[in-house]
């Protein structure tokens, strides 16, 4: 078996058997890109090595030693040789990039005679023992497994505590720091450094095979979702020294920037350091408009080579270079992350540049990262009167409030018990990721644009603030100051990742607008996408918003919403309260005009579009005051005595109410409820067409079982429909659905489209009724399901395709086989959940409906469902 393959051997087609970077620098190798000579251990060798309990598969040693010659003729150099050493990076690479969440060692190769070897060879014994030192730590820390503070600590020392700067450490200095790493790891894993380089190449790559199941990467593929059987490919690759002195450099860059999209060619270099110097914010880096002026041919050579891989890629390409002494190598190119700003900047200029057409535009955004461009931002007029605490890099737009915490596992935990925090840091490591996935923004006192903290932050789309060096951070008195102005644990800060700025305090936000580019893209969308997309929207101010997102039309419209404002639930509770007919329809007189103004508003609002509305869902207790000192207020507004206002109270109180009294068992046993709602419904629409506005109600009765059931109330309100267009003397179109949210439902639905003209699967209860999962109680458990990988996803935000998808399924498909045209849509969270979409499209349902906010992203996600 294959099991190692040359670069000059593989190509971009090869990501899963070669990994991301493998590939990558395959197909450079391939197009002529000066890249350094190496080989790539495959994947399923990796796979192989868990399936064998960590021994590397047959074979595959000595496949290594035979592309080992290989690279040694192709550089001129032989491994462990002292007169011309090779040295090589090993590098891991999954088939999706994992940004700073696998280990790579440097330099290896190194030993005593061959860093001697070296640095009479380059005549250059500081760079040598940099390397040296350099190799040992990387080493040490990734491949033996000792704690990496150890090393940073006396690396620290040796600097004077930020005195000095790496690049003043002498040869001597360096060889010095060396030994003392060696004794380090003499101590603390009690083995002597290896000094013969096979060694250290086997142990190496073991090392980055088992970094594929370290935290890190295991929580970043948690988070991602990305499988865990996918394995890492091992990429060894002669060196070349960004380390050698000033006309030597190591950098990062993007063709295009990734926060704005904007098309310049956006990067950082360092000069004389090497790796992850540029990312770890060893010191600060150069913006990459530098180069031109010290290194302009080197930079010329470069922005060519940067076109010509993203139009060969036909994307924004992220990579990383290394200039050894004025000859520019590169090491890796992979497609770019960017914020969705920025996503969605480039997708509409590569269109208009003719680089790739709208079908692909569409589907180069997932959907859910829309999200950020709906993201806040600092309320403007807040913004006058703030204190800023200081500025500092750009790093992920949007903004956000939280309290300071310094320390990730706070944060994590602080999370957990529903605060909003901001992870402050000197800097940010790959080990600090469940903290800043716990805080609403990250704040770095160093590090550049393309910082750890940066990266990972705008892959989450969240707010960061990095590199802003006039922070002194002190995690021994877990505070922050900036000159006599100091932040302590606990205190609000508020971060405008847009700007860099830092505020003190909490400050209010606001919701960005959404045209020029973003209208354009979505409407692309639109020209693909096949099924509709409406909103869930309870009031006509969240009508208006779904409007402008687009939607067409209100999928669901909870009445009993509207029920808490100002003091109609006064009203409300009388009716609940009332011991006669009499009475209760005293109390839902009342209820009605108020109820009938909603609806009219919200026909305005959707002039010409269907309207959903539901009728009353929840369980009376809902409505009802719970405390003594509320109960008795509620007596005293009534005028009945405390004592009967509390036994009925006591009264409604059910064990089990999602499951109890309520959906259209309530308009059942109570039907001048429901009539009370169709009047509301058909005189508001009554009045709205007089106006001249088209009106299209659809009335849903929810939680039916039994056709039985609909056909009461189905007919209750078709009396009423009749009535009020009589007496008005007009005739208005309107349909009369239910809501499917009970297995029975679905399974019956051959009977109730007999007589339900629409569908409307509640995907929240039926998720609830076929799972017999409470949505309320879940929370204790659920979230363990989900790390434990017993569900592939929260079934409340991402449907449960196998179990209650198939429901959904045979709901449609036996509805339409008594009513073909049974129009068939869903309400509930999942409307605007990316994959859910996909699924409801596949099952043919007729549109989906989400919250308004969602409406963007299901409008690309059908248009890539439909793609
Ligand atoms: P990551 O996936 O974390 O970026 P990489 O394997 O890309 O890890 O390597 C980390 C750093 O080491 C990068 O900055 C890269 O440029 C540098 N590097 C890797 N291999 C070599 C090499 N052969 N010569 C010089 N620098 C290298
Ligand atoms: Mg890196
Ligand atoms: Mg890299």
């Amino acid at each position: 078996k294959k099991w190692v393959y040359l670069f000059r051997e593989g190509d971009a087609s090869m990501r899963d058997l070669l990994g991301g970077k493998g590939a990558g620098v395959a197909e450079m190798t391939r197009t002529g890109v000066p890249v350094p000579p190496g080989f790539t251990i495959t994947t399923e060798a990796c796979n192989a090595y868990y399936e064998s309990d960590k021994q590397f598969p047959e074979g595959m040693w000595d496949q290594v030693l035979v592309a080992l010659k290989e690279v040694e003729q192709q550089t001129g150099k032989t491994f462990g040789d002292p007169n011309n050493p090779l040295l090589v990076s090993v590098r891991s690479g999954a088939k999706f990039s994992m940004p700073g969440m696998m280990d790579t060692v440097l330099n290896l190769g190194l030993n005593q005679s061959t860093r001697e070897g070296l640095a009479k060879l380059t005549e250059n014994p500081r760079f040598a023992a940099d390397a040296y030192r350099r190799f040992i730590q990387l080493f040490g820390k990734i491949v033996l497994g000792v704690e990496g503070n150890r090393f940073e600590h006396l690396m620290d020392e040796a600097k004077g505590h930020g005195e000095r700067l790496d690049t003043d450490l002498s040869a001597e200095e360096l060889l010095a720091i060396a030994e003392q790493f060696k004794q380090v790891i003499k101590e603390d894993v009690g083995v002597e450094f290896p000094e013969d380089p096979l060694d250290q190449l086997r142990a190496a790559i073991g090392a980055v095979f088992s970094s594929w199941n370290g935290r890190r990467a295991v929580d970043y593929r948690r988070i991602n979702k990305i499988a865990d059987n996918l394995g890492t490919a091992v990429n060894v690759q002669s060196m070349v020294f960004g380390n050698m002195g000033d006309d030597s450099a190591t950098g990062v860059a993007f063709t295009r920037s990734p926060s704005t999209g904007e098309a310049e060619i956006f990067g950082e270099y360092l000069v004389n350091a090497q790796g992850e110097d540029v990312v770890a914010g060893v010191r600060t880096p150069q913006p990459i408009a530098q180069l031109k002026e010290t290194m302009p041919a080197v930079y010329d050579q470069f922005h060519t080579i940067a076109k010509q891989l993203e139009a060969h890629y036909k994307d924004v390409q992220d990579v990383e270079f290394t200039i050894e002494r004025g000859k520019l190598w590169m090491l890796q190119t992979r497609n770019g992350k960017r914020t969705a700003a920025a996503a969605l900047k480039i997708a509409v200029d590569l269109v208009r540049e003719g680089v790739i057409d709208k079908a692909t535009a569409v589907q180069r955004i997932e959907p859910h990262t829309l999200d950020q461009l709906l993201h806040p931002m600092i309320d403007p007029a807040a913004r006058a009167t703030a204190t800023v605490l200081t500025t500092g890099l750009p790093a992920s737009p949007g903004a956000a409030s939280g309290t300071a915490v310094f320390d990730p596992d706070e944060a994590e935990h602080m999370a957990a018990d529903g605060h909003k925090v901001i992870l402050i840091r000197v800097e940010t490591a790959p080990e600090d990721f469940h903290g800043m996935v716990a805080a609403q923004a990250i704040l770095t006192a160093r590090g550049g644009m393309t910082s750890h903290a940066a990266v990972v932050a705008r892959g989450m789309g969240k707010p960061c603030v990095a590199g802003a060096g006039d922070l002194r951070v002190s995690y021994a008195d877990q505070s922050v100051s900036v000159g006599e102005q100091k932040i302590a644990k606990g205190d609000w800060v508020t971060l405008d990742g847009s700007t860099g700025e830092v505020f003190v305090g909490k400050m209010p936000t606001v919701e960005p607008e959404l045209s020029g580019d973003f209208a354009e893209f979505i409407a692309w969308a639109d020209e693909f996408r096949t099924i509709g997309v409406r909103a869930n929207a309870d009031i006509p101010r969240d009508a208006k918003v779904a409007r402008a997102f687009g939607a067409e039309g209100i999928g669901l419209c909870r009445t009993e919403h509207m029920f808490f404002e100002g003091d109609r639930i006064d009203a409300v509770r009388e009716m609940i309260l009332a011991d006669t007919l009499e009475d209760r329809r005293a109390a839902l007189a009342k209820i009605e005009p108020l109820q009938q103004g909603d609806f009219e508003g919200l026909f305005r609002e959707m002039a010409g579009l269907p309207v959903t509305i539901r009728t009353l869902d929840p369980p009376l207790h809902e409505f009802l005051p719970h405390e003594d000192h509320e109960i008795e207020a509620l007596a005293a507004k009534l005028g009945v005595e405390f004592a009967k206002v509390k036994s009925r109270v006591e009264n409604l109180r059910e064990a089990n109410p999602m499951l109890g009294f309520r959906g259209c068992r309530l308009g059942i046993i109570y039907p001048e409820i429901t009539e009370m709602q169709a009047n509301a419904i058909f005189k508001a629409a009554v009045a709205v067409k007089a106006e001249g506005i088209e009106v299209h109600p659809e009335v849903m009765i929810p939680l039916v079982g039994n056709i039985t059931e609909l056909k009461i109330q189905e007919e209750l309100v078709r009396k009423v429909a009749a009535e009020v267009f009589a007496a008005a003397g007009v005739e208005l179109p309107y349909l009369v659905g239910t809501m499917i949210e009970l297995p029975r439902a679905a399974l019956t639905a051959d009977e109730i489209a007999q007589t339900a003209e629409f569908f409307s699967f509640g995907t929240n209860d039926l998720t609830q009724t076929t799972l017999g999962l409470s949505r309320d109680d879940a929370g204790r458990f659920l979230p363990s399901y989900v790390e434990k990988k017993l569900m592939p996803d929260d079934p409340f935000q991402s449907i449960d395709q196998r179990g209650v998808g198939q429901l959904v399924q045979i709901g449609t498909e036996r509805g339409r086989s008594t009513r073909p045209n049974l129009k068939v849509g869903v309400c509930g969270e999942h409307g605007g959940d990316p994959a859910s979409v996909e699924f409801f499209y596949r099952a043919g349902l007729n549109y989906v409906s989400c919250s308004p906010y969602r409406v963007p992203i299901a409008r690309l996600a059908a248009a890539q469902a439909a793609l």
